[in-house]
């Protein structure tokens, strides 16, 4: 299939993009789709249940190039940009939102930032396994202490004969324990500015380093199938030529790929939404009760209806947030946009879905039962709705907190 490197735009106008997909973007949506339905939906319930991280299918990922989506062909990529990433997570999610936040984390919060700020050496010894999805990486900013406040940090690196000596620890990080975790990059505070704030560094760390230390998986309400772990760091030494982005400039790495993080959270809160959708249609229209289907009550249709608008809404969002990404233009505000709308709207239509559904969508067996439990961590990873409404506001130029 064709993977133009250049920045997909589809057709725009004068305010933004029609909303027009080109052909290479369908291309992916369409493959998306189909490894969606054919390979993944047949055995998500029972991935669900058992609670085990699905390294085929990610690798099975890997091999269709959802994990380079966003990187330059030239660069060991697939092209394409923001956009075909979110095309591709919504499929996914549509179908086990697991699966999608591991695709959405890995490439969003592994790979993007080592593209974007790595040195060649670092490029050339992790990038290439991440973009074809043989291996994963994780990204921690968030410790026991807190992860809204990214100042807070306790997590420390000090320099010792050419070596950061790490000690600290990580609370909820993706894809860093994993049978095909290669590294995990860490905030830590390195020093202390010229104003008196913590000096934030990146620090790439390889899976295996002695003194770190991954502890076993969280046990999650939802995203059953996914890697996440707390982070012990005691003493762990990496050489200094491990520090991803220039030292001191560790916040700006990380919030950087919060930007575009946030957008491929929307994307995968549309997965929902339309997953939600299709599913209550059709039951709508096959359940019979009181002798005719259950969508012929307002009280069944009327919530179905919303479910179409609040997708329709949300993908604009995400699509627009992406676009302006895509094409160089600032889109903080509308990535918090998306996340806040979408996110929101897809646990409000959870909850109604299952409502559609009967007792039957209360089981782990029911798409709409998981989503259920998927939706609520969407209104808090990569930044909780508070904090999106915090940097709406702040975009507004509202005086913020003290
Ligand atoms: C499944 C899962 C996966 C995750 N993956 C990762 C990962 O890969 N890497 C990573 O670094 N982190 C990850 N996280 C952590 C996630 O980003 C944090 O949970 C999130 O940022 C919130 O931080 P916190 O849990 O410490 O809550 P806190 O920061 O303690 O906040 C608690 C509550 O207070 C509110 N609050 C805080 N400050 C304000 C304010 N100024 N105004 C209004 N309300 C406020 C918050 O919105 C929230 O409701 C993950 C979390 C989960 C659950």
């Amino acid at each position: 299939m064709s993977t133009s490197t250049a920045p997909a735009t589809g057709p725009t106008t004068a305010t933004g993009p029609s909303f027009g997909l080109t052909a290479a973007q369908q291309e992916w949506r369409a493959r998306a789709r189909e490894f969606a339905q054919q390979r993944v939906a047949p055995v998500a319930a029972d991935l669900y249940r058992r609670g085990e991280y699905p390294v085929e299918l990610v690798r099975a990922m890997g091999a269709e190039g959802f994990f380079g989506l966003g990187v330059p062909e030239a660069d060991g990529g697939s092209g394409g940009g923001l956009l075909e990433l979110c095309l591709v997570v919504e499929e996914i999610g549509r179908v086990d939102q697991s699966l999608g936040i591991t695709l959405e984390s890995a490439a969003g919060l592994g790979a993007a930032p080592l593209h974007r700020a790595g040195t060649a050496e670092q490029k050339q010894r992790w990038l290439g396994p991440l973009l074809r999805g043989e291996k994963v990486a994780g990204f921690g900013l968030t410790e026991p202490g807190g992860g809204s406040d990214n100042l807070g940090l306790r997590t420390r690196a000090r320099l010792d004969g050419g070596e950061w000596v790490i000690d600290g620890r990580k609370a909820f990080i993706g894809n860093a324990g994993s049978a095909i975790t290669s590294h995990v990059t860490v905030t830590a505070v390195t020093g202390t500015r010229p104003d008196g704030r913590p000096e934030v560094s990146t620090v790439i760390v390889p899976a295996g380093t002695p003194g770190f230390e991954p502890q076993p998986r969280n046990d999650l309400v939802g995203w059953r199938t996914i890697d996440n772990r707390d982070l012990v760091f005691r003493g762990c030494r990496v050489p200094v030529a491990n520090t991803l982005g220039a030292r001191g400039a560790g916040l700006r790495t990380f919030l950087g790929a919060l930007d575009a993080g946030r957008v491929a959270i929307a994307a995968l809160a549309v997965g929902m939404l339309q997953g939600c959708l299709d599913a209550c249609t059709a039951r709508a229209r096959e359940r019979q009760a009181f002798g005719r289907p259950i969508g012929a009550n307002q009280g069944v249709a009327f919530p179905i209806a919303d479910m179409a608008v609040a997708a329709q809404l949300a993908r604009d969002a995400t699509w627009r947030a992406a676009w302006l990404a895509d094409t160089g233009r600032p889109y903080g505000r509308e990535a918090c946009t998306a996340k806040l709308y979408a996110t929101e709207a897809a646990a409000r239509t959870a909850r109604a879905a299952v409502q559609v559904f009967g007792g039957e969508g209360f089981t782990n067996d029911s798409l709409v039962g998981r989503f259920y439990r998927d939706a609520k961590v969407l209104e808090i990873g990569e930044g909780t709705s508070e904090v999106q409404r915090v940097l709406i506001a702040r975009h507004l130029g509202l005086p913020g907190p003290a």
